[in-house]
């Protein structure tokens, strides 16, 4: 049955927006007085909601696995992260109510919120064996809201739960185009998601071994009313015989924890050490922009500088000072050398994060820049060249700004 059916309409829904402000402000909190980064896990379903059960080869079903990924992830953060705060809808086979989840984050001044589950297949013994892979999905935006399919099965364990009809009264994904289109465009937390998506598909590629599926968006509650940045997550599918051999084992499980932690370090680095929380309220959202700008390299980096004095101005041609590199990501407030600095940033390449100083426009301000540099203990620092986001010779980049 459509979810559409069942919902009653909700002519206004100034929730939302009272919301947006709250998320604004929850956003630009200054993370100077030694304030912790908040993440929400949402181990999906519980209790009496099993999720799905997979091939039906045992009797532990999605519900188990995610509460273990969630927990291992939970140690994780905990272990190797000494500024982060770490809270669980919950920790044990029990029911949260879908408002409590998300509630769990917006009352908590959350930073992120990911909700974490496990895919199937409907008919499991026709697609089962040949559908596998992992998918992260954001809050649909407007243009895609219309055309989007508006049931999905994580939405479904809500209306067994006791007076659901008043409980998400506000939450009609059939009206979501029409009514609400136009504040969601404005959702800052939008492509702070979508960011963080990208990160867990790269963690589950890279890390996870798993078929990178995408991001995608739906028309889900825990995206749709947590007032921060979240996503859900689909480890892979418990309808693949290997995949669920893969995700009920222990080194899966740890796999899968792991690639989570690596895009929740990146995604710190990038929004909350480098203090900087994403654009204002009202600027516009699209998804197909904001995929297209995660698809570069150096483009993940955002300058953390004075924007108007180190800009690309010289044809897409840019310069770093590289400080250090490394196999994973690392806390940029405690590592030895990148402590030191007020702002950093990095690109990827061969597997690498690679930690620079914000980039500039001129070679002659990469060599100030680097002195510094080496001034305050990068002793092997250098300066790398960048041509539209692709890495380039410095000597060539030399003769394109004219140096
Ligand atoms: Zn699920």
């Amino acid at each position: 049955m459509m979810l559409k059916n069942i919902f009653f309409k909700a002519a206004l829904l100034s929730s939302l927006l009272l919301t947006t402000v709250q998320s604004s402000a929850a956003q630009g909190k200054n993370t100077a007085g030694g304030e912790k980064f908040t993440v929400v896990l949402d181990p999906g379903h519980g209790g009496h909601d099993a999720g799905t059960v997979g091939t039906g080869r045992r009797k532990i079903y999605e519900k188990h696995v995610v509460l273990k990924v969630a927990l291992k992830l939970e140690k994780l953060l905990n272990e190797n992260m000494d500024d982060v705060r770490v809270l669980l809808t919950r920790r044990t086979d029990v029911y949260p109510r879908f408002i409590d989840r998300v509630n769990t984050a917006n009352k908590n001044d959350a930073d992120i919120f990911i909700s974490i589950h496990c895919n199937s297949v409907e008919n499991v013994k026709r697609d089962g064996p040949r559908v596998r892979g992992a998918e992260t999905y954001v809050m649909a935006t407007q243009k895609a809201a219309a055309n989007l399919e508006i049931s999905k099965k994580e939405n479904a364990a809500m209306m067994l739960e006791e007076n659901y009809r008043e409980t998400y009264k506000n939450f009609d994904p059939s009206d979501l185009a029409s009514n609400i289109g136009k504040s969601l465009e404005q959702f800052s937390t939008i492509k702070n998601s979508i960011s963080l998506a990208t990160m867990a598909q790269e963690g589950f590629e890279d890390t996870g071994s798993r078929k990178n599926l995408g991001v995608k968006q739906a028309v889900l509650y825990v995206t749709y009313a947590t007032v921060v940045p979240a996503v859900l997550v689909e480890l892979g599918f418990l309808s693949n015989p290997e995949e669920e051999d893969f995700l009920h084992s222990e080194k899966g499980q740890q796999q899968m924890a792991q690639s989570l932690y690596e895009a929740i370090s990146k995604y710190k680095v990038r929004f909350f050490d480098s203090r900087q929380h994403g654009p204002k309220a009202n600027a516009p959202v699209d998804f197909d922009a904001i995929m297209a700008e995660q698809t570069g390299n150096v483009n993940q980096t955002q300058p953390a500088g004075d924007k108007t004095s180190a800009g690309e101005h010289s044809g897409g041609v840019y310069y770093c000072v590289q400080l250090i590199s490394s196999p994973k990501t690392v806390n940029v407030k405690t590592e030895p050398t990148l402590r030191k600095f007020q702002s950093v940033e990095y690109y990827r390449e061969n597997g690498m994060y690679k930690y620079t100083m914000p980039k500039t426009s001129t070679f002659a301000k990469a060599q100030q820049q680097l002195s510094q540099a080496k001034s305050k203990g990068a002793k092997t620092a250098f300066i790398v060249a960048f041509r539209d986001g692709k890495k380039i010779d410095t000597a060539a980049a030399r003769k394109l700004t004219g140096e």
